[in-house]
């Protein structure tokens, strides 16, 4: 028998727990892995995760409110092959729109502060989105304005899913985002935390979470000034604020510095491995201080708190404030 007979011949490999081959893209979106934190734990009963949403095709959670509001748009016939979808984002949207439309086949057209990251245009383009860069004075409420006056224009041309106030971005973290994080944690999570932006990833998964236990305690964190640099945030106090936000479902809402999310994300690279994108910093930022909270108000008791890391770091990587590792 030769080698080729032989190697034929033995059983399979066993291939349980490996990735399936998958013959659609999108398929590969939501299921993300749930990745620990020890030392950010202030003692061993308090666990800390973050959801690595950056293992999403299109590099961020928003490949899951996109896929949602795309397929809701083909299921009730707004959204055809003749019309060009068109939507307000601070990039990670975008770049899950144009990754959707390019594998679909959808003409894609995004309004964007020119303030975002060189890598989120480079990105949008390559997939091949035109972009309209919008006054980066106006962050991401410049480029809603814009994109609602270009709709009003000529609403027949374009499909507008508009993920500020479409139901389908909070639902599809109600769906995927929070069922994970609860089967993940063997309902074990206690604090969920994640920021706010155009509110979908906070009010789907909280929303689900209190579903299963409503004790769980729901901690939303924003920027705590209108000018700030933790892209894809929101400060509600000065922007326009988005039809699916309630402020009423958190527990407690945490402010955050800029500055503490980037010595976040230098801290979680050199000391866990980790290359966190701003917000995600944020989120870890936000973490200690509830974890901190927790000790002060009930010593060694146990708790299991959840957060979402919404992209990687290499989307940040022409910052300025790397510049001191140069
Ligand atoms: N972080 C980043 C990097 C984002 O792009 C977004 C989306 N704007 C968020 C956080 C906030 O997510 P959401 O829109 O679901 O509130």
């Amino acid at each position: 028998m030769d080698m080729d007979t032989t190697m034929t011949a033995t059983a399979p490999p066993d291939l349980a727990g490996l990735a399936p081959v998958e013959q659609d893209l999108t398929k590969m979106i939501g299921n993300t892995p749930l990745l620990r934190f020890r030392s950010l734990e202030p003692h061993s009963g308090v666990e800390i995760y973050g959801k690595a949403e950056w293992h999403n095709p299109g590099g961020s959670v928003k490949d899951r409110p996109a896929l949602a509001m795309i397929e809701a748009g083909e299921y009730s016939g707004d959204l055809t092959k003749d019309k060009i979808l068109i939507d307000a984002t601070s990039g990670n949207t975008g770049i899950a729109y144009a990754m959707i439309g390019a594998a679909r086949g959808y003409q894609v057209k995004l309004f964007m502060s020119a303030a975002a990251s060189a890598e989120r245009k480079r990105i949008l383009r390559a997939y091949g989105a035109e972009l309209v860069l919008t006054d980066p004075a106006e962050s991401s409420d410049g480029a809603i304005r814009e994109v609602r006056k270009r709709y009003q224009e000529s609403p027949d041309i374009y499909f507008y899913p508009d993920q500020y106030n479409n139901p389908e971005n909070w639902r599809s973290h109600f769906r995927t985002t929070g069922h994970e994080i609860w089967q993940q944690t063997e309902g074990r999570v206690t604090h969920f935390v994640a920021g706010l932006g155009t509110s979908g990833t906070f009010m789907g998964t909280a929303r689900r979470l209190k579903c299963y236990n409503e004790a769980i305690q729901a901690i939303s964190m924003q920027p705590d000034l209108a000018l700030h640099g933790l892209e894809g945030l929101k400060h509600m106090g000065s922007a326009i604020v988005p039809g699916i936000y309630d402020a009423e479902l958190a527990d407690e809402d945490m402010p955050i510095t800029t500055d503490e999310a980037y010595s976040m994300i230098k801290r979680v690279a050199s000391e866990e491995g980790v290359l966190l994108g701003v917000s995600g910093g944020a989120a870890l930022a936000a973490v200690e201080k509830v974890a901190q909270q927790i000790v002060a108000a009930s010593g060694a008791s146990p708790a299991v708190i959840v957060t979402i890391l919404p992209d990687s770091g290499e989307r940040y990587l022409s910052d300025p404030f790397w510049d001191e590792l140069a």
